[in-house]
């Protein structure tokens, strides 16, 4: 078995204080017992997402389950929706609402673009009798590397006195880049567990608005598992309505404690110190990211495009194949055309020195124009400053 790191953007790598913690023997979920275990984990998630009132609900089952859950929550068939195609998950969203039945209203951007907000600005002004119930943003497009501004979205829903719900998947973004649910008035905050709580798959975590919980009051598309009010109304009695992932759970009580023990504003300076590094590899090799400009630079993946003539999901096939480490390959629209590097979760500046290492060997032996050690310099160069500055001010 290997014990090189991932590099991918989810399943992130597991610290062993995590894979211990989900590793319990058998709890009684009706028992005192998965109360003690429960409230930390709910309590952690909310400073996380930081929020004060956010309901914390946690569902067996993945991130894609958590859009479901936001969708069949807050929305009754035939509602109007709007969201942004620009990557392969802002077009599954898309696609989930549409077999729900909504009216999805699409704006399309490039893939390498963010959330296009002064075209949802538009569109919410249009708008007067208020038929857009929800504006779905992806806050980090994990196909493209992109970061979207969920705050400018919040401005453009106040500018236009739209009282649309703000639903945001950020399932490879909270954790690991600045998240602000309350500043930014998000109405439900998606994730999951294999992403920066760097825990194993089988959680879908979100937070959930007063404004989305009074919604899901009226709200009629049909839903059993994903129910929210079933899981607060026996969440609230200490339990659940089926059984819980009580192991999942415990490690994401003891992913909080790791996050908050690190800080979290050091957790997202760290992150962002290691995709800055990554960045300058990139720039290196002579190569550049899919996002299309520095503000929209994901700070937990980057999509690398590749020369023209070369095929990306080959870098990531020999890495795994020679190398045993894990590249992403593209999806969708930029298959082929970009490779990818994860930097999130359980990541250290030297971890990260590795797989820029592997990706350059694997562009060598694919005959990419790349000189080895060129992309692992640039970002020593940037790491040697970078690890200083933030020794200094931790001071
Ligand atoms: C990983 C990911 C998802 C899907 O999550 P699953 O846990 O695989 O269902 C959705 N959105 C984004 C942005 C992701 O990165």
């Amino acid at each position: 078995m290997s014990h090189n790191p991932v590099f991918i953007p989810g399943p992130t790598n597991i610290p062993d204080r995590i894979r211990k913690a989900c590793d319990i023997a058998t709890v009684d979920h009706r028992s005192a017992r998965f109360a003690r275990i429960f409230g930390p984990a709910v309590e952690g998630v909310r400073q996380v997402l930081r929020s004060e009132t956010a309901e914390v609900i946690l569902f067996p089952a993945t991130g894609t389950a958590g859009w479901e859950a936001a969708v069949q929550n807050t929305l009754s068939p035939g509602d109007t929706v709007l969201a942004a195609r620009h990557g392969m998950f802002s077009h599954r969203w898309i696609d989930l609402c549409r077999r729900h039945g909504l009216d999805v209203i699409q704006i399309d951007a490039p893939w390498g673009e963010g959330v296009p907000v002064e075209a949802f600005e538009a569109r919410l002004a249009e708008d007067r009798g208020g038929r857009i119930r929800a504006v779905l943003v992806t806050h980090n497009e994990t196909a493209t590397g992109v970061r979207s501004d969920v705050a400018a979205v919040r401005r453009a829903l106040d500018r236009t006195g739209h009282g649309a719900l703000l639903l945001v998947d950020g399932v490879s973004s909270i954790g690991s880049m600045e998240f602000r649910m309350d500043d930014w008035g998000v109405d439900i905050a998606v994730t999951g567990s294999q992403k920066g709580f760097m825990l194993p798959p089988g959680l879908a975590i979100l937070g959930v608005s007063a404004k989305a919980l009074r919604a899901t009051e009226t709200a009629r598309l049909p839903r059993t598992f994903l129910d929210f009010a079933d899981m607060r109304a026996s969440c609230a009695r200490g339990g659940y309505p089926y059984t819980p992932a009580v192991g999942l759970i415990n490690g994401l009580a003891e992913a909080c404690a790791i996050i908050a023990e690190e800080g979290l504003g050091n957790v997202i300076a760290r992150h962002h110190r290691i995709a800055e590094g990554v960045r300058r590899a990139v720039a290196a090799w002579g190569l550049r990211p899919c996002a299309l400009r520095p503000e929209l630079f994901s700070d937990t993946v980057t999509a690398v495009v590749v020369p023209e003539g070369f095929d990306g999901t080959k870098v990531a096939t020999l890495a795994a194949e020679k190398y045993d480490v894990a590249l992403g390959v593209g999806l969708g629209e930029v298959a082929g055309k970009v490779f990818r590097l994860g930097h999130l979760g359980m990541l250290t500046e030297v971890m990260m020195l590795a797989g820029l290492a592997t990706a350059e060997m694997a562009m060598a032996d694919l005959g990419f124009p790349v000189r080895l050690g060129s992309g692992v310099a640039a970002a020593q160069d940037y790491y040697r400053g970078a690890k200083e500055a933030a020794r200094l001010a931790a001071e």
